[in-house]
């Protein structure tokens, strides 16, 4: 029998995410195998007891943050089985470093990668930069080993079925990069990928691995305004490799396309100093390749759509590596600094919309009056809106843009959380964005998976 700790000091250390909201616990338990996580679960079902999976507690949504219960915590759950097979706690930029040094390749890359788990970047359909060329998480998992909030453990492949009396909601998910709501699934393995841990705990998974890229081009461009950055994400993205497409000849097929907008790159000036006085945007863009890097191809179409192509930064030696580095970490960093500076915690935007809404939301993000700084995954139309309040007035109203911001960005086709999920602190977003009868859709699969809405209790929909 799983013996529960207690220890208010243990406990201490599983209370909050990097949301920086708190909860409360009254047990911790951490299984070694999935026969342990189904006896915790069956106890806990049948005592009608809330059950918070805690893994390493990187969600920025309150997700792995309990109100009240017990613990499931994934730590011991950390073996690599098999190059392709792994535990759910396993630190997922371990197990790519692995499966990297014999030369395979497993692409999901959220920037949290080397401090997450597997397991969490599953139930969460974690992305990265990469995601423009390999879609998020989900494309990449074959298999899982499933406990369900009864404590019945589950196969599932895309062959499985959903089992009876689950009644999966239909709805019209946004067809852009999402991470909100149960995904309207026809097999097990899709219901389970994205549900935040709310419906099954991830014990194991077989990956999808492909062979390491050869090699990898990086560069940095500036642009001396939005409309010319604009214009070449668009022709950066022509007939590129996403997901559902294959490349097309002669397109430059970028593998990631990223933005900084005139305020990162104030951050980045006070770091890396000859960074050009007329850049209002840059763009960090990752190509993969063989043979002879495509430097040429990329210069003339920077050129050609108005780039300010003599201050590139092409990372074809060390010292323009280490210069590109600066660069990224800049930002981060900087913004970190801003918030402490501040005292007030940012309101951080994770919409993503269609292609061809685009330019519209990057205008509203544009004309939004206070200080602000704005990057991310434009490839995938996907941008963190920063907002830095600086009183308690300013967050109250920098809340309400983002409400705005996220109500737009829906009616525009898009999702009010693209990677970090839903959590406990999107829950009235996800409400507005999927409306009252899908989210009681939502609710009647919950209960039939978990009777006792135990699992996950407070994540991504109320009982009520
Ligand atoms: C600096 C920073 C950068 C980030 N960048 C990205 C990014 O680029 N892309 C991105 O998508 N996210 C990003 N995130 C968010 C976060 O890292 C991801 O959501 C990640 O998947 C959470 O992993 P974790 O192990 O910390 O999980 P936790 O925070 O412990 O848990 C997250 C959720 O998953 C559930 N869960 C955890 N493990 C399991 C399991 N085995 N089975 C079932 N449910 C489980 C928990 O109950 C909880 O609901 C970032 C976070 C930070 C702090």
């Amino acid at each position: 029998m799983i013996q529960p700790i207690t220890d208010p000091a243990v406990l201490e250390g599983y209370l909050s995410d990097a949301s920086n909201t708190r909860g409360r616990a009254e047990a911790l338990f951490r299984p070694r195998d999935a026969e342990e996580v189904a006896e915790v679960l069956a106890r806990a079902q049948a005592e009608g007891m809330p059950v918070t999976v805690t893994a390493q507690r990187t969600s920025t949504t309150g997700a792995s943050v309990p109100e009240g219960g017990w613990l499931l915590s994934t730590e011991r759950l950390n073996a690599v089985l098999a190059p392709d097979r792994a535990q759910g706690g396993v630190i997922l930029g371990q197990y790519q470093d692995q499966v990297e040094a014999a030369g395979l390749f497993f692409p999901p890359d959220p920037t949290s990668r080397h401090e997450c788990s597997l397991g969490a970047a599953i139930a969460c359909n974690a992305s990265g930069a990469r995601s423009f060329r390999y879609g998020p998480t989900r494309p990449w998992v074959e298999e899982l080993q499933l406990v369900t909030p009864t404590g019945q453990l589950l196969r599932a492949t895309r062959s499985t079925p959903i089992p009876d009396g689950w009644p999966v909601p239909r709805w019209a998910e946004p067809a852009v990069k999402t991470a909100a709501g149960y995904a309207p699934a026809d097999n097990l393995l899709d219901l389970a990928i994205g549900q935040e841990g709310t419906l099954f705990v991830i014990t194991e998974a077989r990956l999808r691995l492909i062979p390491l890229p050869g090699a990898v081009l990086s560069l940095i461009a500036y642009f001396p305004d939005l409309a010319s950055t604009l214009r070449f994400v668009e022709r950066a993205r022509r007939g590129a490799q996403r997901p559902g497409h294959l490349p097309e000849p002669g397109a430059l097929n970028p593998r990631a396309i990223e933005y900084y907008d005139h305020n990162a790159l104030e951050l980045v000036r006070a770091r890396v100093p000859d960074t050009p006085a007329l850049a209002r945007a840059a763009l960090f863009i990752e190509v993969e390749h063989e043979g002879e890097a495509p430097v040429e191809a990329w210069w003339e179409a920077l050129e050609e759509e108005g780039a300010l192509v003599e201050h590139t930064i092409v990372a074809t030696d060390e010292g323009a590596r280490r210069k590109l580095l600066a660069v990224r970490h800049a930002v981060p960093a900087g913004v970190n600094e801003r918030v402490v500076h501040n005292g007030m915690p940012k309101v951080g935007t994770d919409f993503a919309v269609p292609d061809a809404a685009l330019a519209e939301i990057m205008a509203a993000y544009e004309a939004v009056d206070m200080d602000k700084i704005c990057f991310g995954h434009i490839g995938d139309n996907h941008l963190h809106l920063n907002l830095l309040p600086t009183d308690a007035a300013e967050l109250g109203r920098a809340r309400q843009i983002y409400r705005e911001l996220a109500l737009q960005a829906v009616a525009l086709g898009g999702t009010v959380s693209a990677e970090h999920g839903i959590g406990k602190l999107k829950r009235a977003l996800l409400a507005e964005m999927v409306g009252p009868e899908v989210l009681e859709d939502f609710r009647a699969l919950k209960r039939a998976v978990d009777p006792g809405w135990v699992l996950g209790r407070g994540t991504m929909i109320a009982e009520r």
